[in-house]
């Protein structure tokens, strides 16, 4: 078959012959024209409809491509804003990151400080202010401590007690501060002679204690000696003809055993004797000595003319 072989016009032309033979009287031929005449307008309308489904059909499948392009667009615009929110969410994490580090910096930095400024305080807290050597209470520890130490191993030890002599008379004579600076440097003197591993601290005032760990009696004597002499040859430019001397207590372990509260005793003990022999002097402690002085005194007290000397004994 030819294609577009029905079409309006030969519709209309098979009418119109149909209804000339009509007129003509030529039955026959009108019916066959008619037939034709049908045939053609029902291939035409068909051909006319098939057109318009065609027509929708591919209207259809624009509108349905039209669709899955806006579809895919929006699907595009989708993944763009989501690559921008991941892109915003690194970025934000990025940040926190950084602050977190900041933070753990800034406190890090903070207990640094801290701890310097705990540990500053805490050095502070153990040196006595002016000479810088420990202070009583440190010092009285860490002589305990070093007491053990020496108990454990068996070793010596001695304590020495230093009193600088008429200290009162020399604030009088020249001044506080003058006193202050003598208190220095004595100190600086002692140090000169002292092991790192002495114990040093000002007992309070002008009295100092030393803790002279594996020192036994034989060498005791030597090393006081050696502080006497360094304390009495404290000279200070600002002060001429300064006449500086200290008096000394000593007590051994081997003597006084090992604890401190008994050395401090005896030591004490002993600086009294220093004192009361003319000071700028070491006395060390002696058992059979200090008893036969306590004897001594006992009696002295039980003595009419002793009690009536001293009447509110
Ligand atoms: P003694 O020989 O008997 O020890 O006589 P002393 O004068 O040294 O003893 P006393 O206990 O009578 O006086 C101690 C003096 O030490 C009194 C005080 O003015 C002085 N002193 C105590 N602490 C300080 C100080 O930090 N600086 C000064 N410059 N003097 C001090
Ligand atoms: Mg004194
Ligand atoms: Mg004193």
């Amino acid at each position: 078959m030819v294609k577009n072989e029905y079409t309006e016009s030969l519709a209309t032309a098979y009418g119109l012959l149909y209804r000339i033979e009509k007129k003509q009287g030529d039955l026959a031929s009108a019916l066959a024209y008619h037939e034709k005449y049908m045939a053609a307008d029902k291939g035409y309308l068909n051909e006319v409809s098939a057109k318009a489904l065609a027509y929708q059909i591919v209207n259809q499948q624009v509108l349905a491509k039209k669709q899955q392009v806006d579809a895919l667009s929006k699907q595009n615009q989708i993944l763009t804003l989501q690559q921008s929110l991941d892109r915003k969410a690194a970025e934000t994490s990025r940040l926190y990151i950084i602050l977190l580090l900041t933070v753990l910096a800034f406190i890090a930095l903070l207990t640094y400080r801290i701890k310097r400024s705990q540990l500053r305080f805490m050095r502070l807290a153990r040196r006595d202010g002016l000479t810088g050597v420990y202070n009583r209470q440190h010092f009285l520890a860490q002589a305990e401590r070093e007491l053990q130490y020496c108990r454990k191993s068996a070793r010596d030890a001695c304590l020495v007690l230093i009193d600088l002599d008429h200290f009162k008379d020399f604030n009088d004579t020249y001044g506080h501060a003058t006193g202050d600076r003598v208190l220095m440097h004595a100190v600086q003197s002692c140090q000169t002679h002292l092991r790192s591993t002495d114990v040093f601290g000002r007992l309070g005032g002008e009295e100092f204690g030393v803790l002279l760990p594996e020192c036994g009696l034989d060498q005791v004597v030597g090393r006081v000696e050696q502080l006497r002499l360094a304390i009495a040859t404290v000279a200070d430019a600002d002060v001429l003809d300064v006449v500086v001397s200290a008096s000394f207590g000593v007590a051994a372990t081997a003597c006084s055993g090992y604890e401190l509260r008994e050395l401090l005793i005896h030591a004490d003990d002993a600086l009294y004797q220093a004192k009361n022999t003319g000071r700028n002097r070491a006395v060390v402690f002696d058992r059979m000595a200090n008893l036969a002085r306590e004897e001594l005194r006992k009696s002295r007290v039980g003595t009419p003319a002793a009690a009536a000397s001293q009447p509110n004994a």
